[in-house]
């Protein structure tokens, strides 16, 4: 997708600091880190959000967390722990239409959501 911030990343084109590159999934650092280490794992090829995956190809999303695993243990948070998490809509606070999935670790998360 041509107009497409993170498709952009995945040419080059809109530079990022990229920690993982293969053939189907790229990781990079999140430009607003909410934690020490908060790295983007996202398709190579453009899908939209998770509740369009299935469209596209039943095998990314295993791709992206194994590529999550191994991002975790480049960054040295396998053992301490880490979070990983879709945002998808509105409610879900999406600001970003190129399937995310976020790795966050490094220190405490605390609670998952913010409490009412
Ligand atoms: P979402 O809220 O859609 O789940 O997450 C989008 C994420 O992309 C946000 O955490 C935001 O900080 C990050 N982001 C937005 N624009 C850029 C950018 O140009 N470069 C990088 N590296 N991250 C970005
Ligand atoms: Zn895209």
């Amino acid at each position: 997708m041509s107009d497409c911030l993170f498709c952009k990343i995945v040419s080059g084109d809109i530079p990022a600091q990229v920690v993982y590159n293969g053939p189907n999934t790229t990781a990079f650092r999140d430009i607003n880190p909410q934690a020490p280490v908060h790295i983007l794992i996202i398709p190579n090829h453009h899908i939209e959000h998770i509740r369009d995956w299935g469209a596209y190809d039943n095998n990314i999303l295993a791709e992206m967390f194994q590529t999550a695993n191994t991002v975790a243990e480049m960054e040295g948070i396998a053992d301490s722990g880490y979070r990983l998490m879709f945002n998808y809509g509105a409610d879900g606070g999406m600001e970003v239409y190129h399937l995310h999935l976020h790795l966050l670790g490094g220190r405490m998360l605390g609670p998952m959501v913010v409490r009412q």
